[in-house]
């Protein structure tokens, strides 16, 4: 057989690794072999369909596009086959003999952290072919390729270590043949009726005719062009599942079909669970392109924004050219049209779930929230986008009630002409924040963000409708102040005297002194009501939130000093007490402490203290002060 340029190439070693564990370690649903080997049957068959309607010279060219099932029970073999567009030895080589590296390093940490998902996954990752070894002791694939000055070449392997390749001395029809050796554990798969339920379970929507021993079994059918009221809702679940190897029902189904003035078909899905987007795969996403009902392209990503990335489905157009090629496919008028109403569909129908069934509508926040936020660039559907935006707010009852900005504005105080926000890491650490005790007086409403990426949304849209976003932090107390208390103010320190107002003032420029650079300011606060002191920007600096995501996100980066200023409650015990100390020893130790103590805690509040140790430190002192005053004050007999 030397003639036949007989030639042994040695697995990789991620694919050795992957195959080891396909083989040795996966033993659950082992049948989605079959799956994948249809799937890639069904994509060379794609590809072979997409050169004809080029008009591309190709071998066989009458040959009917069909997949062919075979077993034998005797000798324990399977054989898939398709008359696909096949794979020439370098084809082999590059895509059988090799995996992308990132594919099977995905899948293997995935696989790590779940065994029971893998064959759920195995598809996703591009290393589908090599599932067929949790079956096989050897596999044989034949191919002869489309292009008609290539040889059929023959692989041979048994999944341990190498594989070899041969030209083939026979002649054979264009496509591939996978040619099945059953391990001895795995004989069930020579079984007509094995065969069949394993094909009308996973591949049943596969567009080209599935044969099992010359008996058709796939119906061969696009729901997405039959009229709506004819499908259940068991077909959608079943094409569903098909499309995306999910073994959930979806979410939501969303099933159009446009005429004028451009006519297509979609049949779209919002999964149950979102698929980590920002784990990992970021690729597997897109839908996928018919035009008059022949696959155009997979996961094509132009026709829907990113941010709607967890749709999954089909559309289907007759007004496209079937030869149309991906790479023009963007400048292609029409498809853009298409692109756009598909968006609006999906943006409506969102609404209408929202409007409709709002429990509903927070599932689908609370999964694809996060994706769908990164939309505040589409300015085209600037409008629908930001109907659809939820946020926790002060009104809601705990951290899971959603809020819209049209619920905000429906409650909103009258003359209230802004809307509130503040922002931190949960509803616990933000109710701690001083500057919302004077929204909580006045009974005003503030929306909490919790994820870094809502204060770009709300920093980049601005607005809603007329009102402007207002972090509590910078808001204008003037404007605040007009509106009435809802809460009695339960104060129970008296008016300072004209004389100690004036030390008051002291001890304000004495803190300053103490803080030197750190604040432009420290003045009398009108908002606190039940902390000692807070920080506010000066109205042009950088809110502190969007310090931290820059510090977050560039650990380099040296952000200018903030201009801050420090506001003092005076009707707060330890203010008080500071002023009695102050009136005694204006240079008391005491002083200088807890001015810096009370400056570190507001920075520590807003999460953004480099360095613990000097407020440790000072704090340890504090108390062991503290505590000497009191074993004092015991022993004197109080
Ligand atoms: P994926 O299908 O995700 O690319 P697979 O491991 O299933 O990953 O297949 C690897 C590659 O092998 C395919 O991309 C394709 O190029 C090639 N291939 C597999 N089966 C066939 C086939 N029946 N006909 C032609 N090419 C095939
Ligand atoms: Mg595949």
């Amino acid at each position: 057989m030397g003639e036949l340029h007989k030639t042994k190439y040695e697995f990789k070693a991620e694919t050795k690794k992957l195959l080891d564990i396909l083989v040795h370690s996966l033993y659950t649903s082992r049948e989605i072999f079959l799956r994948e080997l249809i799937s890639n049957a069904s994509d060379a068959l794609d590809k072979i369909r997409f050169e004809l309607n080029k008009g591309t010279e190709v071998e066989n060219k009458d040959l009917p596009l069909e997949i062919r099932i075979n077993f034998d029970d005797k000798k324990n073999i399977v054989t898939v086959s398709d008359t696909g567009i096949g794979m020439s030895r370098d084809e082999m080589i590059a895509n059988i003999g090799t995996i992308a590296k990132s594919g099977s390093e995905e899948f293997l940490k995935q696989l790590a952290e779940n065994k029971e998902t893998a064959n759920n996954i195995i598809g996703r990752f591009g290393i589908g072919f090599y599932s067929v070894f949790m079956v096989a002791k050897e596999v044989i694939i034949r191919s002869k390729s489309f292009k008609k000055d290539e040889p059929a070449v023959e692989w041979r392997s048994d999944g341990l270590g190498d594989y070899d390749i041969s030209d083939l001395d026979e002649k054979i029809d264009r496509g591939t043949t996978i040619e099945i050796h059953l391990k001895d554990d795995a004989k069930e798969f020579a079984d007509k009726y094995r065969l069949q339920g394993i094909i009308k379970k996973h591949s049943n929507f596969i567009s080209f005719p599935i044969y099992l021993e010359k008996e058709k079994v796939n119906t061969i059918a696009a729901i997405w062009r039959e009229p709506k009221s004819s499908i259940k809702k068991e077909q959608y679940d079943e094409f569903y599942k098909f499309l995306t190897y999910d073994s959930e029902e979806p979410l939501e189904v969303i099933h159009t079909s446009v005429d004028a003035p451009i006519q297509f078909n979609a049949l779209l899905f919002i999964p149950k669970k979102s698929y980590d987007f920002w784990r990992f795969n970021r690729d597997d996403y897109g839908l996928d392109l018919y035009v008059k009902r022949v696959l155009i392209q997979h996961q094509n990503k132009d026709l829907l924004p990113e941010y709607l990335s967890f749709v999954k489905g089909v559309v289907d157009s007759e007004d496209l050219p079937l030869n149309i090629s991906r790479e023009t496919l963007q400048e292609n008028i029409i498809f853009t049209k298409i692109a756009n109403s598909v968006t609006t569909n999906v943006l409506s129908h969102l609404q209408k779930v929202a409007k409709d069934n709002s429990e509903r509508y927070s599932d689908f926040w609370k999964e694809h929230g996060r994706i769908f936020k990164l939309g505040y660039m589409d300015f085209v559907n600037a409008e629908k986008y930001q109907q659809l935006l939820r946020f926790n707010s002060s009104f809601n009852k705990d951290e899971k009630e959603l809020t819209s900005l049209e619920d905000y504005i429906g409650r909103m105080k009258k003359d209230q002409k802004e809307i509130y926000f503040a922002v931190g890491s949960s509803r616990e650490a933000i109710t701690l924040n001083p500057h919302l005790e004077i929204f909580k007086a006045k009974g005003l409403e503030v929306l909490y963000l919790y994820d870094p990426v809502d204060e770009f949304v709300i920093s980049s849209i601005r607005k809603f409708k007329d009102y402007e976003f207002k972090s509590v932090d910078s808001a204008d107390l003037k404007v605040i102040e007009k509106f009435e208390d809802v809460e009695t103010e339960t104060n129970s320190f008296e008016k300072l005297s004209k004389d100690d107002e004036k030390h008051f003032d002291s001890l304000l420029a004495k803190m300053k002194d103490i803080l030197g650079d750190k604040v432009t300011e420290v003045k009398e606060s009108k908002r606190l009501k039940g902390s000692p002191a807070t920080l506010l920007n000066a109205d042009d600096s950088m809110s502190s939130t969007m310090q931290k995501i820059l510090k977050m996100t560039n650990k380099d980066i040296s952000i200018p000093n903030q201009k801050r200023v420090m506001e003092i409650n005076k009707d707060h015990s330890l203010i008080r007490n500071l002023l009695e100390i102050f009136k005694k020893n204006s240079n008391d130790q005491f002083i200088i402490d807890t001015t810096e103590q009370l400056y570190e805690s507001a920075i520590l509040l807003e999460g953004n203290l480099d360095d613990p140790h000097k407020l440790v430190s000072r704090l340890n002192r504090m108390l062991t002060e503290a505590s000497k005053f009191y074993v004092k004050l015991n022993k004197e007999g109080f």
